[in-house]
């Protein structure tokens, strides 16, 4: 097998991958369709363009998971981290971008790089021998997407998100909700008792739907058709469809007791079910939602027992192509079936333009040990990195598998600090003091030769 590594997709994660690869000495061929074969999103032809925000949120590494990203990302040499702080525009504590010449700097740079070859062509069909990462994104071309499919089964590539809200556990105000499945089912007591619920009476869950009716939503872009399911639907359009739809449908109150008000009958429970293995993160059942990020924080203080709620991410409903990681690739980023392939960036089910250039980081760096004979040590979990890629590649419930920012609750939590609203800045920096450490020590971590 060529010792060339082949990425296709020259976005946030395969101008990283190749930037990473390159300059550990790969021979590396960058596979980028633009500007031939357009999407509806990019405008250009340039590598590492930003499709739509110019901000790459929060830049402040000990209080922010997604500044801590940044912050790996500036320690391995990130092509797109240094690039985006060569063209940073004032944001206050976030890092915005001017967005023009940031692409054409990343583009540049792979372009003058000798270790590197940009072939304008697009990729459709999944290659049998050699080595490849395929990083092609949200809106991965028609053809190569019907190849991924044919590979991986029809429902193990998803062409919508429908995200429902997921919520840090500790947020949750335990003495309103209780943990009970419906009719008590399942095999084992955590079975049994695998949702966690919140009771509406009769008038809250009235002022729910007018809620749910007046908040302010977002329309799908042109272009990127509104075809979403009736197993989907955001729930107001289900409450347009009917103000008792959802107390039928994700709400009905059937097979439930509240252990606080065992007299009384809910007239409404909100579900929430476990959305990590860690049991930090819990999402919203049936609640993807097209609502304003703003007005759904609003709504969804209003269910019993979230009214401190704090939000791992909000619902949403887009165009988005991506995998079903935790069945289909290994912890090296591997396609199981095919392991010559390796996957980066958001079509993983990592949602952002920083999460998804970490990918490509760290699939690259992956690639190049296996290609060099050596063995890395595995990417802590206790990193933004390796929180993000544990995820993806397990500690996520395949079931209910939707992109994920990164974000503190994909952490192991760190022993003997306070939980709560109150522990919060502690038990942030704690976070993040502990993932500089270890991805440090990762970073310069000897490489085995593998035997
Ligand atoms: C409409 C829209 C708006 C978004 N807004 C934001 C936002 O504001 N903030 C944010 O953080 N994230 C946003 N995202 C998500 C964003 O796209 C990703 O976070 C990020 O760009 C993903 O990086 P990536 O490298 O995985 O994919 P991309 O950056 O999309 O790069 C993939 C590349 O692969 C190429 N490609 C696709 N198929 C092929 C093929 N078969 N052969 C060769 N090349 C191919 C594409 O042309 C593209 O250049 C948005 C996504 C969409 C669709």
């Amino acid at each position: 097998m060529s010792n060339t590594l082949h990425i296709v997709g020259g976005g946030m994660a395969g101008s990283e991958a190749a930037w990473q690869a390159a300059n550990a000495g790969l021979q590396v061929v960058l596979h980028e369709m633009r500007p031939k074969v357009e999407t509806f999103a990019h405008q250009t032809g340039n590598l590492g363009e930003m499709v739509c925000s110019n901000s790459f949120r929060s830049d402040d590494d000990e209080q922010n998971a997604v500044g801590l990203l940044h912050w790996e990302m500036r320690q391995a040499n990130g092509l797109i981290m240094t690039t985006a702080d060569r063209h940073r525009l004032p944001a206050g504590g976030a890092l915005a971008v001017d967005r023009e010449p940031f692409a054409e700097t990343i583009t540049e740079t792979l372009k003058s790089h000798p270790n590197i070859k940009i072939s304008n062509e697009e990729i459709t069909t999944l290659p049998t021998d050699g080595h490849w990462i395929i990083a092609t994104g949200p809106l991965t071309s028609g053809a190569l997407a019907q190849a991924i499919q044919q590979e991986t089964g029809t429902d193990a590539l998803a062409f919508f998100d429908a995200i429902a809200p997921i919520v840090h556990h500790d947020s949750i105000d335990m003495s309103k909700a209780w943990m009970q499945s419906r009719y008590d089912k399942g095999e084992t007591e955590e079975e049994r008792t695998a949702y966690l619920n919140c009771p509406m009476d009769r008038d809250q869950y009235e002022a729910f739907i007018d809620a749910l009716l007046a908040a302010e939503k977002t329309e799908f872009k042109p272009g990127e058709t509104a075809g979403y399911f009736d197993g989907c639907l955001p729930i107001e359009v289900m409450a347009e469809r009917g103000r008792e739809t959802l107390r039928f449908g994700p709400m009905k109150p059937v097979g439930l007791t509240n252990p606080h008000q065992p007299e009384v009958k809910p007239y409404a429970v909100v579900q929430l079910r476990r959305d990590n293995a860690l049991g930090t993160l819990y999402n919203i059942v049936g609640f993807q939602t097209k609502m304003k990020y703003g007005a759904q924080t609003t709504v969804f203080k209003n269910i019993p027992g979230l009214e401190n709620a704090r939000f791992a991410r909000l619902g949403g409903i887009h165009r988005n192509t991506f995998l079903n990681s935790p069945t289909l690739l290994d912890a090296q980023m591997r396609l199981k079936s095919c392991p010559n392939i390796r996957f980066a960036g958001q079509i993983t089910g990592v949602e952002g333009y920083v999460e998804s250039a970490a990918m490509g980081l760290l699939a690259a760096r992956l690639a190049v040990a296996e290609i060099t004979g050596q063995t890395l040590p595995p990417v802590p979990p206790t990193t933004a990195t390796g929180a993000l890629v544990t995820h993806i590649t397990g500690g996520a419930d395949a079931k209910t598998f939707q992109p994920m920012n990164v974000n503190f609750g994909l952490f192991p939590p760190v022993a003997g600090l306070k939980g709560g609203r109150r522990g919060r800045k502690d038990r942030y920096k704690a976070y993040t003091d502990r993932a500089k450490a270890d991805w440090q020590a990762w970073l310069t971590a000897p490489k085995l030769d593998a035997a």
